[in-house]
């Protein structure tokens, strides 16, 4: 059986990747700096992996670790770690930031050259765009990350670029441009699950703008399919979108979840944040062709699922902690 590695398993995604990978009968060993024995959140994300013998977790920090273990007759790699989220990204944070998301990536990458490993998938971000498209953007439009986020998930991106370009590089990498992923485990800081969270507690979402705000909304189960097929994909460097090629206001999001939860969420308007663009659209030309990615869940579906999980979770929902209320 083939052994795969998942960086940032405990995870939203990385977890769901793992869990696709084991279904498609690949093992998975998975690493993240979380552990299920502290972090409530990454216990749960991880609660379908823990216990599998095709599974194993390793808790290490990317930025400080040995990764040569890691990845001893590893085929492909795929490289989920970092910190997510774009608001906590500016002030004091940016240094952790720059440390998991740029410093890890070059680490792994230097790790990965040296036990010449075929192949790296790298979670790349549609933030890297920023303000600069407004039409569907395409891989090779102009990129102005908008926020210190961003930046560092394009820096990830061009190291991986600088790497797999290399004169007899051994490893290729196919970086993937995550549109606002969605779906059960969602983090929690993100609008969706925000929203959904308020439509069970009666308490108010806050609202940043005007609600007119589009977003490429991807359900999480199209975005492992993506990472999937970029492990065999037919390129020595390749940066797809992974999106789901339909652009919907927040208001249109919140009208979908009160005919969904039966009831319209309470809104609290807030200035909208900095950092946080107008318009984000996947154009999929590329991603089709190349992966052969063809996304299946529409926004209803995919809302009704991750309603559904999070009405059937043991306790109720769970109530935001102060830290992630203030993201
Ligand atoms: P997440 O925060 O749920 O998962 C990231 C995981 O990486 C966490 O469990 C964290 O502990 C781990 N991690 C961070 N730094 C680490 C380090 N130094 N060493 C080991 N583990 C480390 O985030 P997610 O939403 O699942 O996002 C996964 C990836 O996809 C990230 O690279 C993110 O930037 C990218 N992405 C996500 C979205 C989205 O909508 N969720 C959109 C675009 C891009």
């Amino acid at each position: 059986m083939e052994r795969v590695l998942v960086t940032g398993v405990a995870g939203f995604i990385g977890s769901h990747l793992a869990e696709g990978l084991l279904r498609r009968g690949m093992a998975v060993t998975g690493v993240d700096s979380r552990s299920p024995a502290s972090d409530p959140g990454a216990a749960e994300n991880l609660a379908g992996l823990v216990g599998r013998d095709d599974f194993h977790l390793v808790v290490a920090d990317l930025v400080t670790a040995d990764l040569t273990p890691l990845l001893e007759d590893v085929p492909v790699v795929f490289h989920l770690a970092a910190m997510a989220g774009v608001r906590r990204s500016w002030g004091d944070r940016f240094a952790d930031y720059l440390a998991c998301n740029v410093i890890a990536t070059q680490r792994l990458l230097e790790a990965c050259v040296a036990a010449e490993v075929p192949r790296l998938v790298a979670a790349s971000s549609s933030s890297v765009y920023g303000h600069a498209s407004t039409g569907p953007s395409r891989e090779d439009d102009p990129l102005a990350p908008a926020s210190p986020y961003g930046v560092t998930k394009l820096a990830s991106e061009r190291l991986c670029a600088a790497y797999a370009t290399r004169r007899q590089a051994s490893t290729s990498v196919v970086a993937l441009r995550y549109f606002t992923v969605y779906g059960p485990r969602q983090r929690p800081d993100m609008a969706i699950s925000r929203i959904l969270r308020a439509a069970m507690s009666g308490r108010g979402v806050p609202l940043y703008g005007d609600g007119r705000q589009r977003r490429d909304f991807t359900y999480v189960s199209d975005a492992v399919a993506a990472t999937v097929a970029a492990a065999t994909a037919d390129t020595q460097m390749a940066v797809v979108n992974v999106g789901s090629g339909r652009s919907t206001t927040l208001k249109e999001v919140l009208d979908l979840v009160a005919v969904i939860t039966g009831g319209a969420v309470p809104v609290l308007h807030r200035l909208d944040q900095p950092g946080d663009v107008e318009v984000t659209a996947a154009d999929l030309t590329r991603v089709r062709e190349l992966l052969g990615y063809q996304p299946s869940t529409d926004l209803a579906a995919g809302l009704r699922q991750q309603w559904t999980w999070l009405t059937s979770q043991r306790h109720g929902y769970a109530p935001l902690t102060a830290d992630v209320a203030a993201r």
